[in-house]
């Protein structure tokens, strides 16, 4: 599947004209934007601003979300509450004049764009376009389309992703630029398949497409699939579907085979129009291959934007021993010969402030010489943040045997997920109950970047405890890594491919149940983690240049961008054929 070169890699290898377009419903694109709520978005910013870094031409389509996902407020029994986080695209953006329309139900909606100009190291820049329906002209309904990121019913969703897919291909070509190749980032912006194949065959929903034409769809699009959950999958009624998309484009799409289950299949859609696509991770693209066993599925395995994520202490210290690990940062595994009094000490400062944020934000003053585990993640059942309370007594006594123990929880909850609000408040409850003066627990609220930023790169382990096989890829792992903090954590995801057994951290491994998980857990905490945390630093030391020497080295977006750009924008093949077109077109 994968194509071969003799030739080195090198950027001269771009088609010359044309870019990338990539299509996200979320993207963390500056810490005072609110336009991303967890992983995905997080990734799709991460992407971005490594494609700057490496300056590949590349220009993305978001919606603005001028009210956000939401702020998170919890009371004293762990009860959340959600405030908008209301925002103006005019204080980070610039507005573009170009417009386009989309159809929804039976009105005609306007878009415009708002330009965010992302500059990688090198100075080259990856725009930003951020739809809007907020103008006048539009109905009050319609001018919220662009509002709320995941919020409304189904109805809201299947509209916005018509703004964002439809809206978003059209505006591509509005602002002029001539796109090689459009990479759905999920399965939200899948529609824009059907404004493509729609503008082949003269701008009009009718018209029946010849397999030359479906081919040609085909050619120009590449898309990721991000989870193994079945419900998150966007999939919406054929009665929705005629109401909001039209019958003619109902039939069609069902002719087309993009139903499943009498239902208009998202993934299935991106799936059915993309010359490639791919998982997140080895197992994941596996378990997206059982189930949509009639496509092939390759993995590209996710990584983090490495400046981004790395604390400063610890930028600090790479600075001075490698210099070029911004530019390359392969140049990272040769954190393997740092000393490991510099990587404690960088350590212990980013450690210290956490703590101190902690203190800021719940007056609870941590101790900087105690074992502090992270475990901060949007809360979905999956994720079973309560895992580690399987066992209380258990729990204590480990505490006990390592002179204390601390955990930093956060994360938020879909305002719609009760079973997840439940979690919360089930863990702060927990960790009322189970503090005492050597095990301390605080929940702190309002997971965002910053807070994520601050979490991995100061705690000691990193814990997941997903229920396999339905975490994708996870990503804050990686972030930990890369400041050289080890991870303990269920085999599933990224870890399978990260985990070197006390070298990079450590595996809870499978069990028939949470009892049993729950208790592996306990048990590489007594046996492992906690017996090297309490011997001489410098073991402690090595395990953390280890991590940050084969995890940091390639978890990251400056290998995930270069495999995306190879594997699925332009393999060598797609590059030959560009050359030849670019080459007549001179003539
Ligand atoms: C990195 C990050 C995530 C994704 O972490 P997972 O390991 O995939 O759960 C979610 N939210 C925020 C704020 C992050 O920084």
């Amino acid at each position: 599947m994968q194509p071969t070169s003799s030739k080195p890699f090198s950027y001269e290898t771009f088609p010359s004209a044309g870019v990338v377009a990539y299509f996200s419903m979320e993207i963390a694109i500056n810490p005072g934007m609110p336009t991303y709520s967890g992983g995905l978005g997080v990734l799709a910013g991460d992407t971005l601003r490594s494609a700057a870094d490496l300056g590949v031409p590349l220009v993305a389509f978001t919606l603005a979300h001028r009210k956000g996902y939401f702020q998170q407020r919890l009371d004293l029994k762990g009860v959340q509450s959600e405030e908008v986080q209301q925002w103006n695209p005019s204080d980070f953006c610039i507005e573009e004049p170009a417009r386009v329309t989309v159809s929804v139900e039976d009105r005609i909606v306007t878009v415009r764009c708002w330009r965010y100009d992302l500059i990688g190291r090198s100075g080259h820049v990856v725009p930003i376009y951020l739809l809007d329906t907020d103008l006048e002209g539009n109905s009050g309904w319609d001018r919220g389309l662009t509002d709320h990121l995941y919020g409304g019913d189904t109805n809201y969703r299947l509209q916005q992703e018509i703004v964002l897919g439809m809206g978003g291909a059209r505006m591509a070509n509005a602002l002029g630029h001539r796109v090689n190749v459009h990479h759905m980032n999920e399965g939200h912006a899948a529609l824009l398949t059907l404004a493509l194949l729609e503008s082949l065959l003269g701008g009009g929903p009718l018209g029946a497409p010849t397999e030359a034409d479906l081919a040609l769809v085909r050619q120009a699009c590449v898309f990721t699939t991000h989870t193994p959950v079945p419900a998150g999958h966007d999939r919406f009624s054929t009665e929705q579907t005629i109401r909001i998309l039209g019958g003619d484009r109902t039939a069609r799409l069902e002719k087309l085979g993009c139903f499943r289950d009498g239902m208009l299949n998202m993934t299935q859609l991106a799936l059915r129009f993309s010359r490639y696509a791919n998982g997140v991770a080895l197992q994941h693209a596996k378990v997206s291959r059982a189930m949509f066993p009639e496509f092939a599925i390759d993995s590209i395995t996710n990584g983090v934007h490495a400046p981004t994520w790395v604390s400063e202490p610890i930028q600090e210290m790479l600075d001075a021993n490698f210099s070029p690990w911004r530019r390359d940062n392969l140049y990272l595994r040769n954190a393997i010969d740092l000393p490991e009094k510099e990587i404690l000490a960088a350590h212990a400062r980013a450690k210290d402030e956490l703590l101190a944020e902690v203190a800021a934000r719940t007056g609870q003053v941590l101790n900087a010489k105690v074992l502090t585990l992270g475990f901060a993640r949007r809360v979905a059942t999956y994720k079973r943040a309560t895992l580690l309370f399987n066992d209380p007594e258990r729990l204590l006594e480990i505490a006990t045997a390592a002179g204390g123990l601390q955990i930093i929880y956060a994360g938020k909850a879909h305002p719609q997920d009760e079973p997840g609000k439940a979690l919360i408040q089930q863990v702060i409850e927990d960790a009322a109950k189970f503090s005492n003066h050597v095990l301390r627990i605080v929940y702190l609220e309002n997971y965002d970047w910053g807070l994520g930023a601050l979490l991995t790169a100061g705690v000691d382990v990193w814990v997941n405890t997903p229920k396999r096989p339905y975490e994708a890829s996870g990503t804050s792992g990686m972030k930990a890594a890369l400041n050289g903090v080890p991870s303990l954590s269920i085999l599933d995801g990224w870890w399978i491919e990260g985990c070197i057994e006390g070298f990079t951290g450590w595996a809870i491994e499978d069990g028939a149940d949470d009892v049993e998980e729950a208790a592996s857990l306990y048990k590489k905490l007594e046996t492992a983690v906690v017996p090297l945390y309490l011997a001489a630093p410098e073991q402690w030391g090595r395990l953390m240049r280890n991590t940050l020497a084969f995890n940091g080295s390639y978890f990251n977006t400056n290998r995930m961008v270069k495999q995306y750009t190879r594997n699925a924008y332009y393999p060598v093949k797609l590059i030959e054929q560009a050359k030849v077109e670019e080459e007549a077109f001179a003539d």
